[in-house]
């Protein structure tokens, strides 16, 4: 799978829409029009702001009706 990253120069005077491979990813490449360093941004290496809160609410459990029509004489 070609997962490629599209990132823009950061050069104003250049703003060159650069494509660079995935693995390209937290490491820096070099714009091919004007030479300029651009660091592609990991998403891996985001930082963790808020935990995901854990749905703590009370759901309306499902109630397993087992069936109880076996009534023994
Ligand atoms: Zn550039």
């Amino acid at each position: 799978m070609s997962d490629s990253i599209r990132i823009m120069c950061p050069n104003l005077k250049c703003r060159a829409l650069l494509s660079v491979p995935g693995a390209a990813r937290g490491k820096s490449v070099k714009c091919r029009a004007c030479g300029t360093r651009v660091r592609i941004p990991d998403p891996v290496a985001a930082p963790a702001r808020t935990p995901a809160p854990q749905p703590d609410v009370d759901t309306a459990d499902e109630v397993d009706q087992s069936e109880d029509g076996a009534a023994a004489a």
